[in-house]
């Protein structure tokens, strides 16, 4: 192995940068000449492209964003654009390409080797940790830290005014940062894409249970966690629903791409270099066609097409815990 490429693609992550950077120094140490092509796929087809090294990677772990650029490409998913990108990367000598991104830019790194004969391997980068193979993705970490600690601060205020607040998170279909995010401020409740699957909440039953905690608990706030997409007119118009039914102040709160930026997690940043690290040692080891991830304490490879055929589930036992833990009618029977 000669030369390798690199990009970030689909929706950035914090991390992204510290993975490039231990992609770039393992490279180098095995004297290995590392490409980044900028902006994803865009960069593939449009040959815009940098060489890195080590001075290029300094001091850039600690940033979210990423220094190479990320898009979104819909030409890419044609045949003719994946042989496009064949051919510049053929034409640069390229043996192998690294893929920093979520399930879509999997399936765009699994659509290129259709049409490509290097090796190509992806490893994960998606705040939403919707990628089956492994146990967490760059990003989420910081992703769940961002969104408790604008619940933290949402209760402040809520709880000084008595307040209902309903807090929209991102996680596209997957409700891991919203779970996360409910457990560690402890909101009452939360909506999530799993849950809503299985027995979808109502605006009667929200309401239900809001007056049930407050007549346990008497004057008090009340915090809601929103997966986005699940609701009609998201968090919006269900505080506005929500207020036309109790006649209390009901408030939307949207943290969108603030969960996205920020200070990396030292959580991100060490799964960040491992993953960089051992996306490298598989291209060394002549694999192609899996994402490097973790599974307990150690790392895993997982086929590509798995990460997004095969769906990760939830943890039933954090769920079950964050419900049981709001149940105030049950706890108002028990005489306490
Ligand atoms: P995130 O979920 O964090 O936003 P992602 O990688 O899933 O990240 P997408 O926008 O879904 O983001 O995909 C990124 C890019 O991957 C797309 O813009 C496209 O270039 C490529 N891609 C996605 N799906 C396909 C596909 N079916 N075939 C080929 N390329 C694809």
């Amino acid at each position: 192995i000669q030369r390798i490429a690199v990009i970030t693609s689909g929706g950035d992550a914090p991390g992204m940068n510290a993975c490039i950077r231990a992609v770039v120094l393992t490279a180098q140490h095995y004297g290995i000449e590392v490409l980044a092509f900028r902006h994803g796929y865009e960069g593939l087809l449009n040959n815009d492209w940098q060489r890195l090294d080590e001075t290029n990677v300094l001091h850039i772990l600690q940033y979210s964003g990423t220094i190479i650029k990320s898009a979104r490409s819909e030409r890419f998913k044609q045949a003719e654009a994946a042989q496009e990108a064949a051919r510049n990367l053929d034409a640069h000598q390229i043996d192998a390409l690294v893929v920093i991104g979520g399930d879509g830019s999997f399936r765009g790194a699994d659509h290129l080797s259709h049409h490509w004969d290097g090796q190509v391997i992806g490893v994960p980068g998606t705040i939403d940790n919707d990628l089956f193979g492994s146990d967490d993705t760059i990003g989420y970490s910081t992703a769940v830290e961002t969104a408790m600690d604008a619940l933290d601060k949402i209760r402040d205020t809520a709880e000084a005014m008595d307040r209902v607040f309903i807090v929209e998170v991102m996680g596209r279909h997957a409700g891991f940062i919203g779970l996360s995010s409910a457990m560690a401020s402890g909101a009452e409740r939360m909506i999530l894409p799993e849950l809503q699957r299985e027995k979808p909440l109502t605006v009667a039953s929200i309401v239900k249970h809001i007056e049930a905690v407050q007549r346990v608990r008497g004057d008090s706030s009340y915090v809601m966690v929103l997966s986005e997409h699940q609701w009609p007119g998201g968090a919006v118009r269900l505080a506005e629903q929500l207020e036309d039914r109790l006649h209390l102040p009901c408030r939307p709160c949207l943290l969108g791409h603030t969960q996205r930026g920020g200070r990396p997690t030292a959580h991100d940043r060490i799964l960040a270099t491992r993953l960089g690290v051992h996306a490298v040692q598989l291209i060394r080891q002549g694999v192609s066609g899996v994402m490097a991830g973790t599974s307990g304490q150690g790392l895993a490879e997982t086929p590509l097409a798995e990460t997004w055929q095969k769906r990760k589930g939830l943890s039933q036992e954090w769920v079950d815990i964050q419900q049981s833990l709001f149940n105030p009618v049950k706890k108002s029977k028990n005489g306490s």
